[in-house]
Parts: structure tokens; C-alpha cells; sequence
């Protein structure tokens, strides 16, 4: 085998549940957001370890992937659609009992009149500016839409993983002046807002990258590992480069490694001459240029030449990697390939 292999833990991902979980209290209830794959880890496996370790919400960007979980899940948990109702999207919201977060009075109109009586949420823009009815847009439809007894009335925070950013506090407050004595379950907190505490729980929070072992929830499980099989070694002399442009020269003897795993694999090309790979407790640099299939490494300092190089484990999570390639852990996850065998560990608890 070739490919690299992506180990992940379904046991840590339903313990980070739990974690985050008991983080509020206990009339907080919990979901779980899945967009993206389950953030690239693959929604079929993750879906149904986190509704069996209690999940009975779920979230997702789009009705499609809303459609997919449905089948994973089978009736019963909700699955909340964060891009609410779009034209096209009637007949599955319809057909697989999923539950649009409407963002606009265009969605509402679209809603309760192709669905009249089937459930839904509001999402309300407090201050991000993504996705959300402002407030006059709101003040304006809120009687009629309450009328029609939505779920849940929601926001989201545009920097909750800066606990000091001002921003937080005026978003809470404005949630506030738009929610308050309306009677419906709220929801505000992700990850980074159930870690800025109580005041941002409401009735529902809504992690995600936290379960996926990520920042900010530093008391995370690690979830994923990455092993890259090494394919060749050579010896490259004093003065000869290494990898597309010769953007690396050795100064000495050194042992190159070649391992299977590229920028099509979502090892990005930022990681160019500063990543750095693992033999278990031994880091090896990442030299020359990543390409589309293959890496190059320096382990010349290696007693011996491993079958495989770590990129994710122990000595380096997510957020390691992204911070070597200048991105964030949500990408590196999101961007792990279709190429790696993915094993699923579980039942290790
Ligand atoms: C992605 C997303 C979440 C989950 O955020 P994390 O930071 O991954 O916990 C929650 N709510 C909304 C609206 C989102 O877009």
C-alpha cells in the first residue's frame, strides 16, 4: 500500500463530545456540527458515533449534506440546515425531515409557504455579518414568524476563540436585545463560545472543530493521526538540490526520504522547507518543495529509515500543521484527501 493512512478516533471524538458536553449545564443541550464531511473526517462513521454517545442535533451547511446524514442517522435526531431554505431545497427538507435555519424574509417566505407547519429555526446576524437576518430585517417579520413557532432562534460569534475581543460581549448583547422575551430556545456558542462561559450557552450549544480534537478547546482529545509510507530513500551530496525549483541544496551528506503524500492530499504547499515529520519521537525536517504526490524528508539523522513518517499524532496535531503552513487546524482537517486509507478506531474505551 501507497497511500498514506489516516487513523481516526471515534472514541476521542465522542469523549470531546461529552467534554464539551459537561461544560454547560445541565439544561444545556448539546449538538453536534458535522458540515464538510464531518470536517473532512467523514460523515457515515462520525454521524453515528457521536448520536450514539448522545447527540441529538445536528448541524450542517447545506441541505445535501442534511440528506446525506438523514441516512446515516435514520428518523429521530434533528438535522438543522445553517443555510437555511433555498430554492431547489423544498422537496428534501420535506422528504428527509431536515430543519433550515432561515436567514432571510426570503427564506421565511419561501419556508412557511412551500412547507406550512414544518419545522424550522431563525439564524439573526448580531454582529458577523455573514449569514442571519439583521435587526430591522428581523423586527420587521419577528411577529409573524414567532407565530409560526419556530425551533430555535440562533447566531454565531465572529471571534469567540478571542476570548478578550470585544466583539463578544457586543454580540452577546445584541442576541440579547433581538431574543429576549421571545419564548424559543436559543442558541449562540460554537466551540470557542461554550469555552467563553455560561453567559454565552443559551439553551443550545453548537460545537464542531472542538470534537475534532482543534482549537481553542485545548483539552481535546487528538482525533486523527497521518502516516506517510516512505517510497524511496537516496543520498544527495554536498551542492545537489532537492524537489521542484531547487529550493533546497544540502550542505552535506544527507539522507533524503521520499514519502507518498502530497498537496493533492491537502498537505499544503506552504509546507515547503518548514514542515516537519515524526519517526516516533524523532522530529525530521520536511525539505524542498511539497508536490502534488510526494514530500521529501531529511532523515539522515535516523539510525534507520522507517517504513512511514508521521505528519499527524502525538507530536503534531492540527493546529501544529496549520500553524507551520500558515492556516488554521479547520483547513488541514477539511483539507485531508479522498487518497489516504482511512481507519477508524473505536471500541478502544
Ligand atoms: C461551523 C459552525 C459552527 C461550529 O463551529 P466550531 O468553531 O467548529 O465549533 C457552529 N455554528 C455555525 C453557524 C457554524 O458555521
Amino acid at each position: 500500500m501507497s497511500t498514506g493512512i489516516l487513523s481516526i478516533d471515534l472514541d476521542a471524538i465522542a469523549a470531546n463530545w461529552r467534554a464539551l458536553d459537561r461544560a454547560s449545564a445541565s439544561g444545556v443541550q448539546t449538538a453536534a456540527v458535522v458540515k464538510a464531511d464531518a470536517y473532512g473526517l467523514g460523515i457515515a462513521r462520525v454521524g453515528r458515533a457521536l448520536a450514539q454517545a448522545g447527540a441529538r442535533r445536528f448541524f450542517v451547511a447545506v441541505a445535501e449534506e442534511g440528506a446525506a446524514l438523514r441516512q446515516v442517522l435514520g428518523p429521530g435526531p434533528q438535522i438543522c440546515i445553517l443555510s437555511g431554505h433555498m430554492p431547489g431545497d423544498t422537496e428534501m427538507i420535506h422528504d428527509l425531515d431536515l430543519t433550515p435555519m432561515l436567514n432571510s424574509l426570503d427564506q421565511v417566505t419561501r419556508h412557511l409557504e412551500s412547507l406550512p407547519g414544518l419545522p424550522f429555526g431563525v439564524q439573526l446576524d448580531t454582529g458577523m455579518n455573514r449569514l442571519g437576518m439583521e435587526e430591522p430585517e428581523w423586527e420587521a417579520v419577528a411577529p409573524f414568524v414567532l407565530e409560526a413557532g419556530p425551533e430555535m432562534i440562533m447566531s454565531h460569534l465572529a471571534c469567540a476563540d478571542e476570548p478578550d475581543h470585544a466583539l463578544n460581549e457586543l454580540q452577546l448583547a445584541n442576541f440579547h436585545a433581538m431574543t429576549d422575551g421571545t419564548g424559543v430556545p436559543r442558541s449562540l456558542a460554537a466551540t470557542g463560545g461554550i469555552l467563553l462561559g455560561p453567559r454565552y450557552h443559551f439553551d443550545l450549544t453548537r460545537p464542531g472543530v472542538g470534537l475534532f480534537g482543534g482549537r481553542p478547546f485545548e483539552g481535546a482529545m487528538p482525533v486523527v493521526g497521518l502516516s506517510l509510507p516512505v517510497i524511496q530513500t537516496r543520498v544527495v551530496h554536498p551542492g545537489e538540490a532537492v524537489g521542484y525549483s531547487c529550493t533546497w541544496v544540502a550542505e552535506q551528506e544527507t539522507v533524503i526520504a521520499t514519502v507518498s503524500g502530497g498537496y493533492a492530499d491537502g498537505l499544503l504547499r506552504g509546507l515547503s522547507n518548514v514542515g516537519v515529520l515524526w519517526d516516533g519521537e524523532t522530529p525530521c525536517p520536511l525539505v524542498g518543495r511539497v508536490s502534488m504526490d510526494l514530500i521529501t524528508v531529511d532523515v539522515t539523522h535516523l539510525p534507520e529509515v522507517p517504513r512511514s513518517l508521521a505528519i499527524l499524532g502525538p507530536h503534531q496535531t492540527v493546529d501544529d500543521l496549520a500553524d507551520a503552513a500558515g492556516t488554521i487546524g479547520y483547513e488541514i482537517l477539511t483539507s485531508l484527501g479522498p487518497r489516504y486509507g482511512r481507519r477508524y478506531v473505536e471500541g478502544a474505551a
